[in-house]
């Protein structure tokens, strides 16, 4: 290798942090990133997320769809410098669009940061995302959100993310109050407390006031109360909380908690240092030579999501890519794993919000958008230099089902090529019935927004109108015996066995406690909600 790449790699691996936010809804992910990308300097004003999503949607002719939904099916790769770091931050579509591209995301993340509600503690749409965070042994940071309002009891969160979630905690700060009461965190590791104040005018940024514990003013600063309790909580943190330990945070075993609030921007600064600190750079991936070193000289990424018509006029779609070794130039020729071909990567894109910027170069950690329409499925790999091949994107355990009618058995060979091609490049799950009679697929997703782009694109691109026959499960579970297995284990309740497209059996249920009993009652059985790709 010549000195100057290799010194190039290792420069752009060291500086680079990539992380994703998992969160429920409502926990304040817009806001948090906001103020994120202000540190980074990306933006320059409190809103500015916001407002540039209202002013594209009313400008732009995105997907029709998009439009008529008033909602935003883009995700986003924010990427912003910070104390001579460049940081990515890999967009988890939530709300209405939560669909499994929502999971694969994670797959192209190096560290995520769990986004928690102070007065809701864990929520469902975290719990899943955490699954997937454990599965890849992922980092996970913990900002504890919304302490300017009434929460729960600090203890009482940290005992729930180790009770449910089999994390160890550790309160890197802790806060002094809450709600109407908040006064400020307590920064353990420099023992300062950062003192909370409401600026004039009930405007929305905190002063950040920094006095050292010892410093005899903060029995004025704090009610006596206050003061007694936080002294009280500090010994018990000190005295039964676990050490700080990289190691176990770096694999996803220990995770450093932060309180704060995202829309007073208290606390996201010191969270952003910290996190610079721990987070891990890009690492190693497996693939199918082995272990590759993020400096290996040769170009090297994976696909990790496609998203179609963004253009309506072009219908072209964008694969993301997640870089994993080398550098990507702009116009380089790469191969293509799946299929042997090799392809140019023309017109790559950079995506920040939903502008799309022209890219010269990237490094392990980035995401680059390409715009070759067709070429890409999910988990597809592209190199240069030796062959090599990463694992791929398993798929994830979808939550709604439905047969796919196609009322016209005229169009039945467009129904079918459609339904193949839109399953192969990752936009749906396809299932089908054990009973030979019942040949209609059954689409498996996510979330309800992937039906619906299944259907919008069977009718746009392949003239289809099809309709949807929902089926009441939510749940489902790979049998990783297989069908052996199952038989033997005979006759199962509350449940119904499906084959996805590989022919693996698939058990659906109508909920968790369902399939929780069929699990008691099988021990012999692993059911699995995540599955490799056949
Ligand atoms: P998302 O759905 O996770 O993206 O959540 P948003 O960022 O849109 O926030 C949801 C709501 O919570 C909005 O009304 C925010 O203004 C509010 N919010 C977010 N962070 C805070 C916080 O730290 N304190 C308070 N009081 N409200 C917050």
């Amino acid at each position: 290798m010549s000195t100057e790449l290799e010194t190039d790699l290792e420069a752009a691996v060291e500086r680079r942090r990539n992380f994703a936010i998992i969160s429920h809804p409502d926990a304040g992910k817009t806001t948090l990133t906001e103020k994120l990308l202000l540190y980074g300097g990306a933006i320059h004003e409190a809103g500015a997320v916001k407002a540039r999503r209202a002013q594209k949607k009313a400008t732009s002719d995105w997907m029709e769809m998009e439009q008529q939904r008033g909602i935003s099916i883009t995700s986003t790769v924010l990427q912003f410098e910070y104390h001579n770091c460049q940081i990515n931050l890999l967009d988890t579509p939530g709300h209405q669009d939560f669909s499994e591209d929502t999971y694969r995301t994670l797959a192209a993340a190096d560290n995520a940061v769990m986004l928690i509600d102070a007065a809701k503690g864990l929520e469902p749409q975290t719990r899943k995302l955490f699954e997937v965070c454990k599965m890849r042994s992922l980092p996970i940071f913990t900002f504890v959100n919304k302490c300017d309002r009434p929460g729960r009891d600090p203890f009482e969160l940290l005992d729930e993310i180790e009770q449910e979630l089999g994390l160890q905690t550790y309160a890197v700060n802790w806060p002094i109050g809450m709600g109407d009461r908040f006064k400020g965190v307590y920064e353990r590791h420099s023992k300062q407390i950062h003192l909370f104040e409401r600026s004039a005018h009930g405007s929305k940024e905190a002063l950040d006031t920094v006095v050292d514990l010892g410093d005899p003013r903060i029995e004025q600063l704090l009610e006596q109360d206050l003061y007694y309790q936080f002294k009280e909580e500090l010994e018990l943190l000190d005295g039964v909380g676990a050490e700080l330990d990289l190691d176990q945070v770096r694999s996803g075993k220990m995770t450093p908690v932060f309180f704060g609030s995202a829309m007073t921007n208290f606390g996201v600064e010191l969270f952003l240092n910290y996190f610079l600190d721990y987070a891990l750079k890009p690492g190693i991936h497996n693939s199918s030579v082995g272990e590759v070193a993020p400096t290996y000289p040769e170009f090297s990424g994976f696909v990790f999501k496609l998203q179609a018509n963004m253009d309506p006029r072009h219908r072209d779609r964008v694969a993301f890519v997640r870089v994993c070794t080398g550098k990507f130039e702009k116009d380089m020729i790469v191969n293509h794993a799946r299929t042997g071909k090799t392809v140019r990567l023309s017109r790559p894109q950079k995506l920040f919000a939903q502008d799309r910027e022209s890219i010269e170069e990237a490094y392990a950690g980035d995401v680059i958008g390409l715009n070759n329409p067709g070429a890409f499925a999910i988990g597809d790999t592209i190199y240069t230099g030796q062959k090599l091949e990463y694992e791929g994107i398993p798929c994830f355990s979808p939550e709604l089902f439905a047969y796919l009618r196609n009322p016209n058995p005229s169009k039945f060979k467009q129904f079918h090529k459609g339904v193949t091609e839109l399953r192969e490049e990752g936009a749906v799950q396809i299932m089908y019935s054990v009973d030979e009679a019942k040949r209609d697929p059954i689409l498996a997703a996510v979330g309800q927004l992937q039906f619906e782009v299944v259907q919008f694109r069977l009718m746009s691109e392949y003239g289809v109108e099809t309709r949807l026959d929902p089926l009441p499960y939510s749940v489902a579970r790979w049998v990783v015996e297989g069908w052996e297995a199952l038989e033997k284990a005979g006759r199962l309740f509350n449940t119904v066995t499906v084959k996805d497209n590989w022919g693996r059996p698939v058990l659906l249920f109508k909920n968790d406690w369902n399939m929780h009993q069929v699990q008691e009652d099988n021990p012999n059985l692993t059911l699995s909600a995540i599955a490799p790709v056949g």
